[in-house]
């Protein structure tokens, strides 16, 4: 028996340090760990949303295939973020520089709402960061409980 084939959207970001190669070792280790890379957006140059900082995010969106369940390509997209150095962790909603932020989007058509993991993203629809980078690689895609393209999602809050 083949394992079942899974296709997961990620949200890359890093504002600090040398952040392009935040973002190359985290795709390399994301390829390894978790599965081929099928989809990658070009890099975004954004300001911080949420939180004041004079550095500027590289974002990103990637789309893969795995075998892993949802939580468990959290826990490794979690043990990549604290090996390329990340710190701290975002608690209610406080923000603070990152070297790298690996969100979840979505995860085939799943729906999932636990305080550890909630997919889709709670926040994509409102993160022009997170729906420009993913309109380059997956513009037609309609997410879980939403009828509208993640193009025209992007085209509401531009
Ligand atoms: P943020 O990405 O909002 O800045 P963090 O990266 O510090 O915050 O993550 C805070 C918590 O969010 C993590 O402990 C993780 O368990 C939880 N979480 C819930 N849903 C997701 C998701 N879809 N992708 C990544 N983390 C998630
Ligand atoms: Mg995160």
């Amino acid at each position: 028996m083949t394992a079942q084939v899974h296709k997961v959207y990620l949200s890359l970001g890093s504002n600090q340090g040398n952040r392009q190669q935040n973002l190359n070792r985290a795709i390399t280790l994301i390829a390894d760990r978790i599965g081929p890379i099928t989809d990658q957006s070009d890099l975004f140059v954004t300001e911080p949303v949420g939180f004041k900082s004079t550095h500027l995010f590289n974002n990103m969106a990637i789309g893969l295939e795995t075998t892993f369940t949802a939580f468990e390509v959290l826990k490794i997209t979690q043990q990549i973020e604290k090996e390329l150095g990340r710190k701290r962790k975002s608690v209610n909603g406080i923000y603070h520089d990152r070297l790298i932020d690996i969100d979840i989007l979505l995860y085939d058509n799943e729906t999932i709402e636990t305080p550890a993991l909630t997919i889709p993203h709670p926040r994509m629809k409102e993160r022009r960061f997170v729906l420009e980078p993913l309109t380059q690689i997956a513009p037609e895609l309609i997410i879980p409980n939403e009828t509208k393209t993640i193009a025209e999602l992007l085209v509401d809050i531009c």
